[in-house]
């Protein structure tokens, strides 16, 4: 793998900025201080210029009109999914993979689902080189999840859902935890769904963060 110095001290400077603006789980933060986002990030610009901002803590635009997002939200909503070794977790909006590489660093089951097609194959020729295998990955609508994999321990949407998508709801295990942003007006609602053994729902809301709309069908 192409890991020069530099970038490693980038990257932990980086981690210790998110530490400081209050990230504390140290799994997810060991995770991402060993992922090489400067790579997810070369794979799929446009513009070279932009690989620069790599360890910086903001949002990057990306091929296909999307964006990988900034990293303190990125940890930010992996914490708030409480990762576990072992637990099944569907994530919707593979993107360039970067979520998904900290989830499987995190020793999690994946099921990825990413309605555009180019970024889907790449994304799953990719993954594979950095040597995250062991993910599987669809191409797929995420408002209908992905069923016959259903229940998930841990779902988590990367993208600004206009509802909370009741097949979700439905593929959700008992006890278990979905993270979702929920567009209101014009900025999103970081939302924690707890599905409790019951099959009892519970919503706790986490502030405001910016992302790309979850948008239906899939996209050729
Ligand atoms: N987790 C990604 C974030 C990418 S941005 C990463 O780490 O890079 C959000 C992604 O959600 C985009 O790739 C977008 O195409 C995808 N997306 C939007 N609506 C979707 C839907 N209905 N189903 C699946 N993916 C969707």
């Amino acid at each position: 793998m192409k890991e020069d110095y530099l970038s490693i001290g980038k990257r932990r400077k980086l981690i210790e900025e998110i530490r400081k603006a209050g990230i504390k789980n140290e799994e997810v933060l060991q995770a991402m201080s060993e992922i090489p986002r400067h790579l997810f990030i070369e794979k799929n610009l446009e513009r070279s210029a932009l690989l620069d901002h790599a360890y910086e803590n903001k949002a990057i635009p990306i091929v296909a009109g999307q964006t990988i997002s900034q990293p303190y939200t990125v940890a930010f909503q992996t914490e708030l999914l409480e990762p576990a070794k072992g637990l099944k977790v569907l994530e919707i909006g593979t993107g360039c993979g970067y979520q998904t590489a900290i989830l499987l660093k995190l020793g999690m089951k994946v099921y990825s689902i990413e309605r555009q097609r180019e970024l889907f194959e790449s994304t799953k020729e990719f993954l594979p080189t950095l040597g995250f295998t062991g993910a599987r990955l669809f191409y797929g609508d995420g408002f209908k999840g992905v069923p016959v994999y259903a229940p998930y321990q841990r779902i988590i949407v990367t993208c600004a859902a206009p509802y909370i998508p009741d097949a979700l709801v439905d593929q959700l295990d008992k006890g278990g935890i979905m993270v979702i942003p929920v567009t209101k007006g014009d900025t999103e609602i970081m939302t924690k769904i707890i599905k409790d053994a019951n099959g009892q729902i519970s919503l706790k809301e986490f502030g405001n963060f910016k992302f790309v709309p979850m948008l239906p069908n899939v996209q050729r």
